[in-house]
């Protein structure tokens, strides 16, 4: 059993944070919401009135917050995580944030005398809920090895990319594929609806085929061929087309800094932003084939 803070219970923090107690871990959580809190006291959690006392006896500490921001704060802050925690915790940011904030947190982390990983994740709110997320982590190799057991709990696969800021260069490149690539199935199947192509041929042909990657096979974009997609229930998330935006912003922010040559990521955030300004944002990123459907002649 370790003691641990957990700081974010929203929808993905809140499972994980359920997860974690149900595999016997003592666990005092913190969110700015009461109903976040509450859910994990009916999952067998404690709750603390502010981040210094959730992490005050901590062996390990995990965050899961909406971005670069509030996670500089939570650590960074007065009443934070690099002020409060007890001398050799290990900080775990699982939070999708941009690769510079993480390794500049990282290194202050050091300098306060603690390990620091920064952790994202793959799998969204069903993958949190049944602890099959895929967790990327960028630290040392201790670290990595004192976390990975704790990591295991919530998710079945558990990579260590690399150096401080590697879990999130990994997060930024498969979301701006991941963004790219719905984009690419979304098209493929408004043409084909205009070429006269049954979809759930398309998606036989296709999902054996050389077209066949994630977007098609297990989120499809179109009601029918894989019943639990979003397309399914009227595109409700899932992920949403805001955090998808976030996550491409995340990635051409990272490729303006480091030089790279990213034109169908930049293109794809300039459709999600369209997508999300049309009053889309809590959509499912899903729902793009809607509008590329909708927008043609
Ligand atoms: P969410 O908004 O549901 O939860 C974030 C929680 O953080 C909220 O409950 C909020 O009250 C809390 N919070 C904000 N500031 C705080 C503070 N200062 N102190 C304490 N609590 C605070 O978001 P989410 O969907 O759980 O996403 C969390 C992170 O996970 C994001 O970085 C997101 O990009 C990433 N992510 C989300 C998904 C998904 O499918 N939702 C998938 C992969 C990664």
């Amino acid at each position: 059993m370790t003691h641990i803070a957990f700081i974010g219970l929203g929808n993905m923090g809140g499972p994980m944070a359920r997860n974690l107690v149900k595999n016997g871990h003592q666990i005092v959580g913190f969110d700015l919401s009461s109903d976040a809190n509450a859910r994990l006291v009916a999952g067998g959690g404690r709750t603390a009135g502010s981040v210094a006392e959730a992490v005050e006896a901590a062996e390990i500490v995990i965050s899961m917050l909406p971005a670069g921001n509030q996670v500089e704060d939570v650590y960074t802050g007065q009443g934070g995580i690099f002020a409060h925690a007890p001398a050799g915790a290990l900080l775990i940011d699982c939070s999708t944030i941009d690769v510079a904030t993480a390794r500049s947190l990282a290194a202050t982390a050091a300098q306060n005398g603690f390990s620091m990983l920064d952790a994202p994740v793959s799998g969204g709110v069903a993958g949190a809920e049944t602890a099959s997320l895929t967790f990327m982590v960028g630290g040392t190799a201790e670290a990595f090895a004192r976390a990975e057991p704790v990591l295991a709990v919530m998710g079945k696969t558990v990579v260590h990319a690399g150096d401080a800021g590697s879990g999130q260069a990994a997060k930024i490149c498969n979301n701006m594929i991941l963004g790219v690539s719905m984009i690419a199935v979304s098209e493929a199947f408004a043409l084909a609806d205009r070429l006269g192509l049954d979809r759930q041929k398309l998606f036989d042909i296709s999902s054996q085929s050389s077209g066949q990657c994630w977007s098609m096979t297990a989120y499809c974009p179109v009601p029918g061929p894989v019943p639990a997609s979003p397309a399914n229930r009227d595109y409700q998330p899932g992920f949403t087309a805001a955090m998808m935006l976030k996550d491409l912003r995340l990635a051409q922010e990272a490729a303006r800094a480091s030089g790279s040559s990213t034109p169908l990521g930049g293109h794809a955030t300039e459709i999600y932003a369209d997508f999300c300004d049309a009053g889309n944002a809590g959509v499912d990123f899903s729902g793009i084939f809607r509008s590329i459907r909708k927008s043609e002649n």
